[in-house]
């Protein structure tokens, strides 16, 4: 007979403040036998710091693979692992996702537990009103890339979330205001630390202010946006009849146009191109 599968526990850890520990992650981190970790030596301080004994798998971006291999002969064996990383949920902008659809492949039982993660953080604190957010995490690193990303994103009407490091910080606010327009920025920095910061600003001041004191640009963001404003029915309809006279067409043609796209009245239209013609 084959022995049963033990789970694999997915763990959150603090973003920066050990007391964000949960009971139950630490019940969970105490008393499994395996801890798989982004960071061996890292994860090792955490585990010291409750008294855990548990053996510790390398399970990182490079080897998710082999690390899942490894993951799933424990659970075969019966032994139960714990999956973590260096800080936060993992499988959100970190390693993990590979790992978990690997155990459930081998119909091992995946048990998550709730915790930190910097997004939800940071999106509990933002106070933006907006019904949906969107979370991207890091944006591309090479400017062009990047910049293509905001201007597919331009038009979501979700709260924009993302993570960035502070060597980029500055040019990624850059790229969102020349993208995006004016829109409520959230800069959420160093989370549950001693330094945490929370500042909302108009996107179009934010490198100002970011430039403004050195500190500001230290530590680990996140990054919230405000979703597109909703286009008013008259802002769409000049918008296309705009396009449409730029591109030479009589009045009456780009108002019967414009009509058949927005599906506004075509005499209104009208009367709007034959003002924006004078
Ligand atoms: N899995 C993690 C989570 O659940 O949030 C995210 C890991 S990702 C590799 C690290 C990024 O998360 C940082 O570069 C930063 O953008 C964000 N982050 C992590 N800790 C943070 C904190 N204390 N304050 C603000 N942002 C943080």
């Amino acid at each position: 007979m084959t022995k049963e599968c033990a789970a694999l526990y997915v763990v959150p850890t603090p973003l920066g403040n050990l007391a964000d520990l949960t009971r139950r992650a630490e019940e969970i981190l105490s008393s499994v036998p395996w801890v798989a970790a982004e960071d061996t030596r890292h994860s090792g301080t955490l585990l010291k710091s409750i008294g855990a004994a548990a053996r510790l798998l390398p399970a990182h971006r490079h080897n998710e693979q082999a690390a899942a291999a490894r993951i799933i002969e424990r659970l075969q064996a019966g032994e139960a692992v714990a999956l973590i990383t260096d800080a936060g949920t993992p499988g959100v902008s970190d390693p993990g996702a590979r790992i978990v659809a690997a155990v459930r492949a081998a119909a091992c039982r995946v048990v998550p537990l709730p915790g930190p993660c910097a997004a939800v953080t940071a999106l509990s604190a933002a106070g933006l009103v907006d019904e949906h957010f969107l979370f991207y995490g890091f944006l591309p690193a090479k400017a062009g890339q990047r910049r293509q990303v905001i201007e597919d994103l331009r038009g979501q009407s979700a709260a924009l979330v993302f993570y960035e490091a502070p060597h980029r910080v500055l040019e990624t606010v850059a790229d969102l205001a020349a993208i995006l327009g004016e829109r409520t920025l959230v800069i959420a920095r160093e989370l549950t630390k001693l330094f945490e910061s929370i500042h909302s600003c108009p996107l179009g001041a934010a490198l100002d202010w970011l430039q403004a004191d050195p500190d500001r640009q230290r530590g680990e963001f996140v990054l919230l946006v405000s979703g597109a404003p909703e286009q008013s029915d008259a802002a769409e309809g000049e918008r296309v009849l705009q396009l449409l006279l730029a591109d030479g067409l009589p009045v009456k043609q780009a108002a019967k146009l414009a009509a058949a796209i927005t599906g506004m009245a075509k005499n209104a239209l009208y009367d709007r191109a034959l003002a924006l013609k004078s």
